[in-house]
């Protein structure tokens, strides 16, 4: 589904975040980067994304490079950790945002049904009417991820999205993003710190250092330093 191809990444500071990176997600697996802070995990995304371009190396969906393909057609569903909400629409609208606008938007009556069903997937029905900044983290990534799976893309980017929450919260969340993950049959790429949290929700782990990946494992497989 995903191919990197030795990839890099070189900064206009001349920093090198990525020395070449190579790794394969199968469609349907929820991967996780694993890695201290800087390593060059959302490097990683961002390349996936569109939102950076690489020094060298390749990625392809499917067997095709997206390299030259802009961000907004690589059917990408991108979750940050600060949600980024708009924060003048209500939840209703936020999810309904991304299917109205653009080369493939269709009308409102058409794209409720869908809202909708994501809404109930996620359990924010309750929430259609309230804006942003007047909910808890948990609701508010709650919205983000329904904004980002109403558009079905092929792929799920998450960039440390639980590190916002509190601890009893991210337990709770990292559950449903799995089961949501699985349940909707998305590949998906969760970028995190944290290794319990990898090990407890991921089919397999990158894990980096410095812009390299170190292991690629099963969580059970994965050899972590005592
Ligand atoms: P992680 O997500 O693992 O914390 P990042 O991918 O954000 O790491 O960053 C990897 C490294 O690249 C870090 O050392 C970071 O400071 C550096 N970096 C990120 N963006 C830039 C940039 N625009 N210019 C220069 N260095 C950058
Ligand atoms: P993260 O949330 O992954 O830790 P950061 O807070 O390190 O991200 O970086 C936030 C933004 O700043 C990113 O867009 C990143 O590309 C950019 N950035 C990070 N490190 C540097 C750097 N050394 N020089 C320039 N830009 C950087």
């Amino acid at each position: 589904m995903i191919d990197v191809i030795n990839l890099e990444k070189k900064f206009d500071n001349g920093f090198t975040a990525l020395k070449s990176v190579n790794f394969t997600i199968e469609k349907g697996d929820l991967i996780c980067l694993l890695g201290p802070s800087g390593c060059g995990k959302s490097t990683i995304l961002n390349l996936i994304a569109g939102l950076l371009t690489p020094t060298s190396g390749d990625i392809k969906f499917s067997g095709s490079s997206i390299i030259h393909t802009a961000p907004k057609n690589r059917d990408i569903g991108f979750v940050f950790q600060n949600y980024a909400l708009y924060p003048h629409m209500t939840v209703l609208e936020n999810v309904l945002f991304p299917l109205t606008v653009g080369q493939n938007k269709i009308s409102k009556a058409e794209a409720m049904p869908i809202v909708e069903e994501y809404m109930h997937l996620t359990n924010i029905e309750d929430l259609r009417d309230k804006k942003p900044g007047t909910l808890s983290g948990g609701q508010q990534q709650r919205v983000a991820i329904t904004r980002a799976l109403v558009q079905k893309p092929d792929i799920l980017l998450l960039d440390e999205p639980l590190s916002n929450l509190d601890a009893r919260l991210r337990l709770r969340i990292r559950e449903e993003i799995r089961k949501l993950v699985k349940q909707v049959g998305i590949t998906a790429v969760f970028v995190t710190h944290d290794q319990e949290e990898a090990l407890s929700i991921s089919d397999k782990i990158i894990l980096m250092n410095e812009g390299i990946v170190q292991q690629y494992a099963l969580p059970q497989e994965l050899y972590l330093e005592p």
